[in-house]
C-alpha cells in the first residue's frame, strides 16, 4: 500500500488524494444520511417495497454526528474536497445544520452540498443552513405537471410544496438551485420541454438525469431511458444549445447553455454516455459503510475502526487500502453485466 505525502492547506496537513486502481483520484464524499425518506419515488423507493413493513435502519445504528465527522476528516485528509449530504432525505435528521457547519470547517473542504426533496425545507431551515455555511444545494424535481408529480413520488405530494422549496432556498441565498429530473418514458417524459420553459432565465439549473438501474426495486427497463442527447435535441430545437466546457475533471453533467442567454441545463447520462473513467467519488451509508459505485453490491464496514484506540489512523489504512484496490467502472460494462440481485439501493448509498 502506498502512501501519499502531506501538503499544507488551511495550516492543516492534507494529503495528496489518494488514487485508485485505475490511476482516479479520490474527490468527492457522499454521505448518506439516513435511508428512510418522506416520498416514495416509484424509480427509488417503490412504495409496494418500502411499505409500513419495511425494515429500515433503526436509529441506533445510525452515525452520530460526531462519527461523520470523524470519517469525513480522515477522508479529508486522503483528497476529498467536496462533501455531499444527500439520502434517504437528508432533512430528516434532525440538527443537520450542526453537521454542516463542522464539515465546512474541516480544512481542505472546499464545498459542502445538499441533494434534497425539498419537503422538509421551510424558509427558516433554508436560511439557517446557509447561515451554516451550505453553499449548493439541489432539489429534486421530476415535472411540473401535479398529477404526474403526485403520482411520481408515490405519497401525493403536491408539486407546489416543492417549488416552494426552490424559491425559500434561492431567497435564502442558495441560487443557483440546482433542480434534477430523472426522465422515465412513459411517465414524465412530456414534461421535458415544460420544465425547460419554466427555469429557463431563473438563474436556476435544470439537469435532466437519465434513469438508471440502481438498487433492484425498481424494476428498470432500458427501454424506459430517455437518451441525454434525445432530451438535448428536443430542447435544443425551441431554444438552440451549445456545450459549456466542463469545470473540472469528473463532473458528472455535461453543461449547456441556452444560445439566447436563458442560463443553463445540465444532463447526466449515466446509461448512454458513462463518465467512470473520471470517478472520483466515495459513497457512506448511514450505518457506516463505504461504497466505491453507485451499483455496488457490497461495501466497507468503516464502524470498527471508529472503536479502535487510533480511529484516525486505522480508517485512513482502511480506506487506502480499500480505494487502491478500487476497479469499479459499472456503467461502462452495463451491457455485458450480469444482473446482481442484491445491488444496494439508492436510498441506502445515497444517490
Ligand atoms: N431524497 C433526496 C432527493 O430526492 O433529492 C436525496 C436522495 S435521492 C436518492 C438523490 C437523487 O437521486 C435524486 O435527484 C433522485 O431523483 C435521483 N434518483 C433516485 N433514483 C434514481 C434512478 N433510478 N435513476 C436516476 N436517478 C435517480
Ligand atoms: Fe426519497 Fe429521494 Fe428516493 Fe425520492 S429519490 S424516494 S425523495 S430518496
Ligand atoms: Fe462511478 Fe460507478 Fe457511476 Fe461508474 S458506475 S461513474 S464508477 S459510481
Amino acid at each position: 500500500m502506498e502512501d501519499a505525502p502531506d501538503t499544507t492547506v488551511a495550516g492543516a496537513s492534507v494529503r495528496e488524494p489518494l488514487h485508485d486502481a485505475f490511476g482516479r483520484p479520490l474527490r468527492d464524499l457522499r454521505i448518506s444520511l439516513t435511508d428512510r425518506c418522506n416520498l416514495r419515488c416509484t424509480y427509488c423507493m417503490p412504495r409496494e417495497v418500502f411499505g409500513p413493513d419495511y425494515a429500515f435502519l433503526p436509529e441506533s445504528r445510525m452515525l452520530s454526528f460526531p462519527d461523520i465527522l470523524r470519517i469525513a476528516r480522515v477522508f479529508v485528509q486522503s483528497g476529498v474536497q467536496k462533501v455531499h449530504l444527500t439520502g434517504g432525505e437528508p432533512l430528516l435528521r434532525r440538527g443537520v445544520e450542526t453537521l454542516v457547519r463542522d464539515l465546512v470547517e474541516l480544512a481542505g473542504v472546499r464545498e459542502v452540498a445538499m441533494t434534497t426533496n425539498g419537503v422538509a425545507l421551510s424558509a427558516s431551515r433554508a436560511q439557517r443552513l446557509r447561515d451554516h455555511g451550505l453553499r449548493r444545494i439541489t432539489i429534486s424535481l421530476d415535472a411540473l405537471d401535479d398529477s404526474i408529480v403526485r403520482v411520481m413520488n408515490g405519497v401525493g405530494c403536491p408539486v407546489s410544496r416543492v417549488l416552494e422549496a426552490i424559491s425559500v432556498a434561492a431567497a435564502a441565498g442558495l441560487a443557483p438551485v440546482k433542480i434534477n429530473m430523472v426522465v422515465r418514458r412513459g411517465v414524465n417524459d412530456g414534461e421535458i420541454e415544460p420544465m425547460a420553459e419554466y427555469f429557463r432565465g431563473t438563474g436556476h439549473i435544470l439537469r435532466f438525469i437519465e434513469y438508471m438501474d440502481v438498487g433492484h426495486t425498481n424494476k428498470w427497463r432500458r427501454d424506459e431511458v430517455v437518451p441525454a442527447v434525445e432530451i438535448l435535441d428536443r430542447i435544443g430545437r425551441r431554444w438552440p444549445l451549445e456545450e459549456v466546457p466542463p469545470r473540472h475533471r469528473g463532473e458528472v453533467a455535461t453543461r449547456f447553455r441556452y444560445v439566447d442567454g436563458g442560463g443553463e441545463i445540465g444532463v447526466i447520462a449515466s446509461v448512454t454516455r458513462p463518465f467512470c473513467s473520471a470517478c472520483g467519488r466515495a459513497r457512506l451509508s448511514s450505518e457506516g459503510m463505504l461504497y466505491t459505485c453507485l451499483f455496488a453490491d457490497h461495501g466497507v464496514d468503516l464502524t470498527p475502526a471508529l472503536n479502535s484506540d487510533r480511529p484516525q489512523e486505522e480508517l485512513r489504512l482502511l480506506l487506502s487500502g480499500v480505494w487502491s484496490g478500487r476497479v469499479d467502472r459499472y456503467s461502462e460494462l452495463r451491457a455485458d453485466a450480469a444482473p446482481v440481485a442484491d445491488r444496494v439501493e439508492m436510498s441506502r448509498i445515497g444517490g
